[in-house]
């Protein structure tokens, strides 16, 4: 479960700012991330919530910003981007089976805009 210790990292992340900027708690947490089998705005937001439960991350709003998956034809070579994950695609020029180049699960954390504490 890849995706589980991605979000358990970006709540650390999240709680390590928190702290480093003395501020109380995170109001909305950007993070870029890229199409894939396990990741969708559903299955992330809601493992966010269960993750951040209980620390000065909860209420934060995890704002993602998504990467289209980027298909490759083992034929041809030609590369192509998907917007919803599928095991293959169709290369664009010659027909044939184009997989995942990446094998996902690529994400960033991106910026964070915190809230309370000393300034
Ligand atoms: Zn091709």
């Amino acid at each position: 479960m890849h995706e589980v210790s991605m979000i358990k990292k970006i709540v650390e992340l999240t709680l390590q700012q928190i702290e480093e900027h003395h501020a109380e708690f995170a109001s909305v947490i950007c993070v870029s991330m890229t199409v894939s089998d396990h990741l969708n705005e559903s299955s992330v937001q809601s493992l966010f919530t269960s993750l951040a439960a209980h620390t000065p991350a909860e209420h934060a709003q995890l704002a993602i910003h998504w990467n289209p998956a980027v298909y490759q034809c083992a034929t041809c070579g030609m590369q192509s981007s998907v917007w919803e994950y599928v095991p293959y695609t169709d290369c664009l020029v010659c027909g044939k089976m184009a997989l995942p180049r990446t094998q996902a699960h690529e994400w960033s954390f991106d910026s964070i805009v915190l809230a309370g504490g000393a300034e």
